[in-house]
């Protein structure tokens, strides 16, 4: 009989799960803060965090705690019943932000899922069954359902799957003259991230999303923001439309939402929620106790001045070291994104190299994450210490060295 014990290698990977990942040769372990151990006991330091999940480092012991308390006490109980733990973490999610209305899924795909359903229901119900429009932006990442990969737009992702859900339409980044264009009364909602990650950390401008905010005023429709990557403290504030000013009317939170344990959220205002009825969407995992109870205590520690104060801080001694690291190879043309989540766009000479520069960082003992083929991207745990950011960048000044001298 098999048991746990079974020793497994990264060839098994090969024989054993769909090949849509190229994970890397080794396996990781076991983690403690912002250091991560493989199989045979090499070190790494985490500056990627899962991507962008593992907010608090590997193993935070109020999320252990948590965890083994819940876990001894309720793990599952549907959504036939509600839960103490989903209504807490709905309450502190109400009291932090603009939403007055919360629900719980399990992924970023889910809550961005339900977020685009919520608003094409809501256009039809308030408005007209043709306002069924949603613009969205070039190098978008929303998700891999069929509707979130569609609205994502990357044809990389979305095309191969037959027939896409209609009526999504793509304009530049940051270009409020292109969306004007294409805006009308039959737009049921914009839905942007206020930071794109995965296309290539870039953040939206203030103007662009101010405009955002009253084009949609303007017809009627919804303003939706993924934050599922750079809110939950990423940014520097709790999350990112904060730190701008713009109030979204829905919002969709994941990754470090949990600080590692699977779960999403979609945040809205009462009025919006208000065409939903029992049946209309669902979930049987999402908001059970034990990803509420993590994600609760997840969501006291980082909704703190002394976490999110020192976002700013770490973040420049990052660029500090990624400017040094970038003069010495001719390496960065920009350096750019916003609090933890930090992009370093790559210069002619090594454009397209961006995963040559990732697996030769994890050699030299330190996860690094891309965002596409020309950008180096950092998403580490937000309470990374001074000692881990120094540690990790001097094994990435040799990991870059090794590349560029062949
Ligand atoms: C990661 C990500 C998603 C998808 O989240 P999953 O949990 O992988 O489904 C959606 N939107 C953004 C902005 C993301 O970064």
């Amino acid at each position: 009989m098999a048991t746990q014990q079974d020793v497994v290698t990264r060839a098994n990977f090969d024989e054993v799960i769909l090949p849509i990942y190229a994970p890397a040769e080794f396996i990781p372990v076991k983690g403690k803060g912002s250091r991560v151990w493989d199989q045979q006991g090499k070190e790494y330091v985490d500056f990627a965090g899962g991507i962008a999940v593992t907010a608090l480092g590997h193993c935070h012991p109020a999320l252990v705690e948590t965890l083994k308390t819940q876990g001894e006490t309720l793990w599952h109980i549907s959504n036939v019943f509600t839960n103490e733990p989903a209504l807490r973490l709905a309450r502190k999610l109400i009291d932090a932000t603009f939403a007055e209305r919360v629900v719980f899924m399990n992924s970023g795909t889910e809550a961005n899922e339900t977020a685009f359903k919520l608003a094409r229901f809501y256009a039809s119900t308030r408005h007209s069954p043709y306002k069924t429009k949603i613009i969205a932006f070039h190098n978008a990442f929303h998700g891999r359902s069929l509707f979130t990969v569609t609205v994502g737009g990357q044809p990389k992702y979305s095309d191969g799957f037959g027939p896409k859900p209609a009526d999504i339409i793509h304009v530049p980044f940051n270009d409020l003259h292109a969306v004007k264009a294409v805006m009308d009364d039959h737009t049921c909602a914009v839905v942007v991230e206020p930071i794109q990650g995965e296309g290539g950390v870039t953040a939206a401008t203030p103007a662009f999303l101010q405009g955002l905010r009253e084009l949609c005023d303007q017809h009627n429709a919804l303003l939706v923001f993924d934050e599922v990557q750079c809110g939950m403290g990423r940014s520097g504030d709790l999350f990112a439309y904060m730190h701008y000013g713009v109030t979204p009317d829905i919002l969709t939170s994941a990754k470090a939402l949990g600080g590692g344990f699977p779960i999403s959220a979609m945040l809205t205002t009462n009025e919006i929620a208000s065409v939903f009825h029992a049946g209309s969407h669902g979930s049987t995992y999402g908001g059970n106790p034990l990803a509420c109870a993590v994600a609760g205590t997840a969501f006291d520690i980082i909704n703190t001045p002394e976490v999110l104060n020192g976002v700013n801080a770490k973040r420049q001694l990052f660029v500090k070291h990624l400017q040094l690291i970038g003069e010495k190879y001719q390496l960065f043309s920009e350096i750019r994104g916003m609090g933890l989540l930090i992009g370093a766009e790559l210069t002619a000479p090594f454009k397209g190299r961006a995963r040559d520069f990732l697996y030769a960082a994890a050699d030299a003992g330190v996860m690094v994450l891309n965002a596409g083929p020309d950008v180096m991207r950092f998403a580490p745990s937000l309470v990374i210490g001074e000692q881990d950011i120094d540690e990790g960048m001097r094994r990435f000044a040799s990991a870059v060295e090794k590349v560029v001298n062949g």
